[in-house]
């Protein structure tokens, strides 16, 4: 799969089931319709070359009881099947460092059918450096994150600077693989760093991209995407609750975090996000989509919903 053609894409999950774990099949199986239809949707639009969506395989099952790696690995075959169908592709998000393994072993399963299912990995693990060489051969996508998750020091960097130490050396071996590097950071140290590398290591535009948050920094966000570098805007999407990363001590992130409302999938295809109203929220936010434009919510109570659209 080549990748996008376009400066700014948007990468979705699914809708209804955002950050939690499924507790039961029905569960996993609506969050599969859901993805699926989402699907359909991007192709009916002629989106989807320029979005993929990102999945979490707890949300298709793979915390269930009986068989649930199993179940989560034929979830996630279905959706890379609609996936391509559709003309675009999957990537596996990363969750707390217990679930790593059994994510890149479902990965592997994964790309025998379909190579171009993309990885993540979270630089603040130790093992991450190790992990980055293993998938940096050519045709394979892995996005490159600090990670999200507040782990035990024995198996990850607690230090900040420990942290973006070890995203350098992971962005050294990915950008000067063969592979399809994913630079997921709003830190435009890093950004930076990447993009240095990238001239070092003799990459052309689009054959690497930047992902950010949508609504975090637009400015940080447009920049590269203005100097002619591929930027994918992650939208996470659905009932749940979106929970914005902390620091690798556990710490809440010391700034306020606004999202602005979504727009339509055809607004985010056009590029524009500057006419969107920008509100300020708590930290955790619940976004939900229903027809005829989309909803947000404060995620304890409060209830008030706004229209996307001005
Ligand atoms: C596209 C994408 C996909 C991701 N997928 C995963 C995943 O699968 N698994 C996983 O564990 N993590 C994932 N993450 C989260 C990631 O691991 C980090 O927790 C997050 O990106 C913050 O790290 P940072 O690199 O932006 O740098 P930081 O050093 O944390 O932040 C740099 C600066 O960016 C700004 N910033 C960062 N986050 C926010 C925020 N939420 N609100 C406001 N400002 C902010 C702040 O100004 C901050 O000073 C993903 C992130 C992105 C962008």
């Amino acid at each position: 799969m080549p990748p996008p053609a376009s400066s700014t894409t948007v990468s979705a999950s699914p809708p209804d089931f955002l950050g939690e774990d499924t507790l039961d099949l029905a569960q996993a199986e609506a969050t599969v319709a859901a993805y699926k239809e989402l699907l359909a949707d991007l192709g009916r639009r002629g989106l989807a070359g320029k979005a993929e969506v990102s999945v979490k395989l707890s949300a298709v099952g793979r915390a269930l009881p009986d068989n649930g790696e199993k179940i989560a690995l034929e979830n996630a075959r279905e959706i890379c099947r609609a996936a391509r169908n559709a003309g675009t592709t999957v990537t596996l998000d990363m969750e707390d460092h217990t679930t790593t393994e059994s994510t890149l072993g479902i990965l592997r399963e994964l790309r025998k059918d379909f190579p171009e299912t993309g990885a993540v990995l979270q630089a603040m693990l130790h093992r991450t450096e190790a992990d980055c060489r293993a998938l940096a051969h050519e045709g394979s996508r892995v996005r490159l994150c600090k990670g999200a998750y507040h782990e035990p020091e024995t198996v990850a960097f607690r230090d900040r600077l420990d942290v973006d130490k070890s995203y350098v050396r992971c962005l050294k071996v990915l950008l000067g693989g063969q592979g399809y590097p994913m630079i997921a950071s709003h830190d435009p140290r890093m950004i930076q760093i990447a993009s240095s590398l990238a001239s070092r290591y003799g990459r052309r535009a689009g054959t690497y991209e930047f992902q950010m948050l949508y609504g975090i920094r637009p400015e940080e966000q447009k920049r590269p995407a203005a100097a002619g570098e591929t930027v994918r805007v992650y939208i996470p999407y659905g009932r749940g609750v979106v929970r914005l990363p902390h620091a690798p001590d556990g710490r809440a992130p010391a700034e306020p975090h606004v999202l602005p409302p979504l727009p339509d999938l055809e607004e985010v295809g056009s590029h524009d996000h500057s006419h969107h109203r920008r509100r300020r929220d708590g930290r955790d936010v619940a976004l939900r989509a229903r027809p005829g434009g989309w909803t947000r919510r404060p995620a304890h109570g409060g209830g008030e919903a706004s229209r996307a659209r001005p």
